[in-house]
């Protein structure tokens, strides 16, 4: 059965990074990463290495744009501006190049779109009902992954109707499996490995079975602590610590 990994806005958490990789060993036959490689987190050198040596296939986010110095960070508030410029100064050549080259989606590959924001417009936010109805007409396939809100879940449109869904999953972390029926057309969020804000702190991330139509979402708690302390080691903004915890 092939699989494909689904992960997003990882933003240089290697903890949550590995955890997730962790659970997902096994499981996965290639894997997609739809940006926000970098920006907030400790680890911007070693989340590349590690997305570089698994050969994820990698489109571009809006903190990988600033980080790799392509756009300024001038649109983006003080402290995700200043977690940016600490982030540019670690970025060791060959990644900075690495950065700087990630193509800009969408990526459509198997009738299926990646995106980091939306299909027209890769800084969109989709946050709302209005919002994903506008992209799900749009869509030139059925299914579009995108990533950018850091909330695991999606939209649908079915018989004229957009709806909102989000995935429960438990205390347990056993991961929600949602089968996508052929007559609707899906807008699909991951979540975020590194930095998520639905509420929920665990690292969040889709495995895609590309033959069944079947999403899995899943969350896996880590070691927050630790990374909040390489944080504060490194000198970022304490805000961005914090609220790893909360998961806001
Ligand atoms: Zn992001």
């Amino acid at each position: 059965m092939p699989r494909c990994l689904l992960l997003s806005d990882i933003h240089a958490n290697l903890t949550a990074l590995e955890t997730a990789l962790a659970a997902a060993a096994g499981r996965w036959d290639r894997a997609v990463c739809l940006g926000d490689v970098v920006g907030y987190g400790p680890d911007p050198n070693e989340v590349i290495e590690r997305v570089v040596g698994l050969g994820i296939q990698t489109i571009r986010g809006n903190h990988d744009k600033a980080g790799a110095g392509i756009e300024d960070a001038e649109d983006f508030n003080p402290i995700a501006r200043a977690a940016l410029e600490w982030t540019h100064h670690q970025l060791e050549g060959e990644n900075l190049r690495w950065l700087h080259d990630l193509p800009a989606g969408p990526l459509i590959q198997d009738d299926m779109v990646f995106v980091h924001g939306a299909a027209g417009d890769e800084d969109e936010y989709v946050f709302t009902v209005d919002g994903a109805a506008r992209n799900l007409r749009e869509a030139k396939a059925p299914v579009t992954f995108f990533g950018h809100t850091h909330v695991q879940g999606g939209f649908l449109l079915r018989d004229g109707r957009v709806e909102a869904f989000r995935p429960a999953i438990g205390p347990d972390g056993h991961p929600v499996r949602m089968e996508l029926d052929p007559e609707a057309r899906y807008l699909i969020n991951p979540g975020s490995i590194g930095q998520p804000r639905d509420g929920d702190p665990r690292a969040a991330f889709a495995l895609i079975d590309t033959e069944g139509r079947a999403v899995e979402f899943w969350r896996v708690a880590y070691d927050v602590e630790a990374v909040q302390k390489r944080m504060d080691d490194r000198g970022l903004p304490e805000p961005l610590a914090l609220r790893l915890a909360f998961g806001r």
